[in-house]
């Protein structure tokens, strides 16, 4: 039995580790240069910056064991228990709940550390997966997509049963907006939720989050401005930076901005089921299978690949 893991963010990366752990022989293609997908992390201004996912949470306990690794290894840190809620009727409320967690180096080495001696092909863009099942031509046992659904949709054959769970399903964007300031001029933040707004979502203090208190901040816009702007993130950036100066009371420009698109940043909706395995050996994984986070990305593989293990060494 072989596998095909389509997808190196944390979802293919997990079942992946699953499958070699198994004795499963096992490939893993992303097409980007580099792993952790939606757990993006860029160096802007020499420093690395979270550009996708701003924190994680933890509450399956097997996934807490996984974490505790990563902070043994000084990857992962707990971060904060409150965030700020800025907007609506609320002037600036504090929402507590459960510890959020960050990365001093940035979320994608998480997905780094755990991608470790696990076969992954960077720089290979899937075109086709097709019955079989094959992928571009080429024959499998099992293929797993571990992906939003519209980016499984687009390269699965419509004859196949994940095409149709994959097919119509509707994702949310967010374009990011990371701004670099030659100081700190805003109150003690970590990260505010913003509610009821029609420019940003959420907006995080990326030195607090990293530790090292750099004066750089990360907004999220909402779907809608994505939306205006899918073809020009930039263009996003006055009214985000607008918005999050209004919402923080800044008293000066950023020195630098940048700009990152997410066309498949959240669903719209997510599933009560972890992961698909057709009968046709096509499976899908990812935050998709669940609420969206990074927590069930990486139950969604693991979960899936302890499946396939499980029928790689039944009698
Ligand atoms: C802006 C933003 C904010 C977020 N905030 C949070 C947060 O605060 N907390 C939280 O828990 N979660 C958050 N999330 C969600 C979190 O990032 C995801 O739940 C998680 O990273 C999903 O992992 P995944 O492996 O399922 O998918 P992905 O990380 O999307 O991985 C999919 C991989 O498939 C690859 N791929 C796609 N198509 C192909 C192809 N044709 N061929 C080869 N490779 C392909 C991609 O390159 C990618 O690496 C956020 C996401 C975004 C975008």
């Amino acid at each position: 039995m072989s596998v095909v893991v389509v997808g190196a963010g944390l979802a293919g990366t997990a079942c992946a580790a699953e499958l070699v752990a198994a004795g499963v022989p096992v490939r893993v293609l992303d097409r980007a240069d580099h792993v952790g997908g939606r757990m993006a992390t860029r160096t802007v201004d020499g420093r690395a910056v979270d550009t996708g996912a701003a924190y994680f949470t933890v509450r399956d306990p097997e996934f807490a064991e996984v974490v505790a690794r990563w902070r043994t290894a000084g990857l992962a840190r707990p971060w904060t228990v409150e965030l700020r809620v800025l907007g609506g009727d609320v002037p600036a409320a504090r929402s507590p709940g459960p510890m959020r967690w960050s990365a001093p180096c940035g979320l994608r080495s998480l997905v780094e550390h755990l991608a470790r001696g696990l076969p992954v092909e960077l720089g290979h863009d899937v075109q086709h997966v097709g019955p079989g099942p094959t992928v571009d031509g080429e024959a499998a046992d099992t293929v797993v997509l571990a992906m939003p659904d519209p980016q499984a949709a687009r390269i699965l054959d419509p004859v196949l049963q994940a095409h149709a769970a994959a097919a119509g399903r509707s994702w949310r964007p967010v374009v990011a907006v990371v701004a670099g300031f030659a100081e700190r001029t805003w109150p003690e933040l970590s990260a505010a939720f913003v509610n009821d707004h029609p420019v940003v979502s959420m907006v995080a203090d990326d030195g607090a989050r990293r530790g090292d208190a750099a004066p750089v901040l990360v907004a999220h816009s909402t779907a809608e401005v994505a939306r205006r702007h899918e073809d020009d993130p930039e263009g996003a950036i006055p009214d985000v930076l607008k918005a999050v100066s209004e919402l923080l009371g800044l008293t000066a420009e950023p020195v630098w901005t940048r700009a990152y698109r997410w066309r498949f940043a959240a669903p719209e909706a997510g599933r009560d089921v972890p992961f698909l395995l057709g009968g046709d050996g096509v499976a899908l994984a990812g935050d998709g299978w669940g609420s969206s986070r990074i927590e069930t990305a990486w139950r969604s593989g693991t979960l899936l690949g302890r499946e396939l293990a499980r029928r790689h060494t039944a009698p």
